[in-house]
């Protein structure tokens, strides 16, 4: 069992739990009231709790002579880009003494849940919120102020992974950066994401023999993308993971964990995972090396436009607020805006089966705002239509469900209705979300035992997550096989059947039905596990075409001066599929590329 993996907090889960709900309890008073004011509001301390995006949101309110004097956060769950709305809204209600104030746009659930818990805690006081007097103030974090215009060396759009790199990377390179992101925190897909990373030849490989090497990763991302990659921008990235994972490391401080996992398509395994299984190591790490380095970051900022003077791009236009800023760049403009997996018409106009039937694991900013903007400017736009689902999400909301990584440990298998295996476990995700689909009820039930729940320790590393799933009847924990086969009504004596064969391919060391690669462990050891889940859209491998020194190039293969784009906003590299824990490697490989090369670009 791995111990630093059973020791870490389950933070990522808490944000696979979007829409929750919002189920509110009141607690009792903090402190007796100490006198009813001239408002009628007594003074005093109160707590009182919501329910936000990763949990409980529990809140102390302080009020003195009828005014909101102090909110504290008592207890939360929240990830850190989540949490910072909160103290958005306790300057809003504090300025207008007022709990009728905005919602923090991208933080919705976490808004609600945090403004339910202060509204509760103020129940306790027996008055009405009507007897709040209402200041003028708006004191909200959107009202702070910008100038029309700002001019640095680079701009760059989008404060993801991909972006905050190549910040970094251009500030190292002797650049003044300014980085502009809509939502009120950086983060994107990448802060929700598992943050794993394929990183061939890693120190973790090297110290359990696992023989690996650039060829081999390229051969593998060629192949995952069926050979519709451009193998140019996939040997670039090949060549340049490890590295770039050690920069992560050893530059920006990221810590990785000590053990790997295994994603489906890839021939070993080579994936890194970072400290709690969790994107937020990587956007907080990366966050404070960007501050560190002088990187300039204006939050609710809206890029619109590229602005292009003598075929050069030489400035972004943006919204603030319903203003416009211009940001001139005097050397470059990074497009580091994510993919479109949130955009439903995007989706649909590129591919009609990507429609609002499918649920979707990515954060509300990936509306693909940077490919319609290139578009615009003459960008090339490749593989739109490739569009990647997730196999096992949440059959209600279509988060991503980290506990399903005791997949790719290799100790899980997924069976139908029917009790029976019908795919490889440890397929491409494309191949698997496909196999799903053709099933009853297109959806599939993972299964493992005991034993593997140990040795994989998701129900610790993703407890918010793995409650929220039992609390619900989407996984299921049962003493027998059939007990956990009637819970979602699936045949019993099939399943009994297929485990009893897969535990005699494990004996014998090989899968004679599917092949399935690794190690197989059989499944001995009550209680068992079954979790329902249904694929969701994943990736969207489409985007802007870029040559390797990540320029933008134009729909007749010319370069587009001043213009450089990093990250899932780019398309080609990972062909009509992408393999799990290449993203985060490619949008760091890129990332420092944009970053350099925007930096170095001629005035
Ligand atoms: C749930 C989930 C789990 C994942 N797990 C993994 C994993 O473990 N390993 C892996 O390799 N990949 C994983 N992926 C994929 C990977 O996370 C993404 O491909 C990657 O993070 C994209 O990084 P990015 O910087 O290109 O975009 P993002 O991280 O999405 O950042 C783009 C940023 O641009 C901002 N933006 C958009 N439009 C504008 C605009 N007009 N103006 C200003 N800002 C704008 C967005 O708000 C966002 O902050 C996962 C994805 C999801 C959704």
């Amino acid at each position: 069992m791995k111990k630093s993996k059973l020791l870490v907090l389950g933070l990522i889960a808490a944000l696979a739990l979007t829409g929750c709900g919002s189920k509110t309890k009141e607690e009792p008073k903090t402190t007796p009231d100490t006198g009813v004011t001239s408002t009628g509001i007594p003074n005093g301390t109160y707590t009182g709790e919501g329910e936000g995006k990763g949990g409980k949101i529990k809140v102390e309110l302080t009020l003195e002579d009828g005014e909101i004097k102090k909110i504290d956060v008592l207890e939360n769950s929240e990830t850190p880009g989540f949490a910072d709305a909160m103290q958005t809204i306790t300057d809003a209600m504090i300025a207008t003494n007022s709990f009728d104030v905005d919602s923090v746009s991208g933080a919705t659930l976490t808004s609600t849940g945090f403004k339910t818990a202060v509204e509760n805690a103020f129940k306790q006081t027996g008055a009405s919120k009507d007897q709040l007097v209402v200041k003028e103030a708006a004191g909200t974090s959107n009202k702070e102020e910008r100038e029309a215009a700002y001019t640095s060396d680079v701009v760059i759009v989008g404060a993801g992974g991909a972006g905050l790199t190549a910040a970094i990377e251009a500030a190292n390179n002797g650049a003044s950066v300014i980085l502009i992101e809509k939502m009120p925190m950086e983060g994107g897909n990448t802060l929700i994401s598992g943050g794993e990373y394929a990183a061939p030849g890693n120190w973790l490989q090297k110290e359990e023999g696992i023989e690996d090497s650039k060829d081999q990763f390229y051969e593998d991302v060629l192949k995952g993308g069926d050979y519709e990659n451009d193998p140019k921008l996939v040997r670039t990235l090949a060549d340049h993971a490890l590295e770039s994972a050690e920069w992560l490391r050893d530059e920006v401080n990221v810590t990785f964990e000590d053990y790997m996992l295994f994603f489906g398509g890839h021939s070993v395994k080579r994936s890194l995972v970072p400290k709690d299984a969790s994107g937020v190591e990587l956007i907080s790490k990366l966050t404070q090396k960007a501050k560190e380095v002088g990187v300039i970051t204006h939050l609710n900022t809206t890029a619109k436009e590229l602005v292009v003077e003598n075929d050069k791009v030489v400035a972004v236009k943006a919204d603030f607020d319903g203003k416009e800023i211009t940001y001139n760049a005097n050397n470059g403009v990074v497009l580091a805006t994510g993919g479109f997996g949130s955009n439903l018409e995007m989706r649909i106009k590129y591919n009609p089966e990507m429609n609002e039937k499918i649920l979707s694991t990515n954060s509300v900013g990936s509306t693909g705002d940077g490919i319609t903007m290139a578009e615009k400017v003459g960008a090339e736009l490749v593989d739109m239509g490739y569009i990647q689902t997730y196999p096992t999400c949440d059959p209600e909301l279509g988060t991503l469900l980290y506990v399903g990584d005791v997949r790719m440990e290799g100790r899980s298998i997924l069976v139908n209705k029917e009790g029976k295996r019908f795919v490889e476990e440890l397929e491409r995700r494309d191949v698997i979300s496909k196999a799903v689909v053709e099933q009853t009820g297109g959806v599939s039930y993972m299964f493992w035992d005991d034993a593997s729940m140990k040795a994989s320790g998701v129900n610790v590393q993703h407890k918010k997550e793995y409650d929220y799933l039992i609390e619900n009847g989407i996984l299921v924990k049962a003493d027998t096989i059939e007990e956990a086969a009637a819970f979602f009504d699936i045949d019993a004596k099939e399943l009994k059947k297929t485990i009893e064969k897969y535990n005699e391919y494990a004996k014998n060391g090989k899968d004679e039905e599917f092949n399935k690669r690794g190690t197989l462990t059989a499944f001995t050891d009550a209680p068992y596990y079954i979790m329902k889940s249904k694929p969701a859209i994943h990736h969207t491998m489409g985007g802007i075409k870029i040559n390797t020194d990540a320029n933008v190039v134009d729909t007749d293969g010319n370069v587009i001066k001043g213009l450089f784009a990093a990250g899932e906003v780019t398309g080609d590299i990972h062909g009509t599929n992408r393999l799990g824990s290449d993203a985060i490697a490619d949008i760091t490989v890129f990332g420092r590329i944009a970053g350099r090369n925007a930096a170095k670009a001629a005035k």
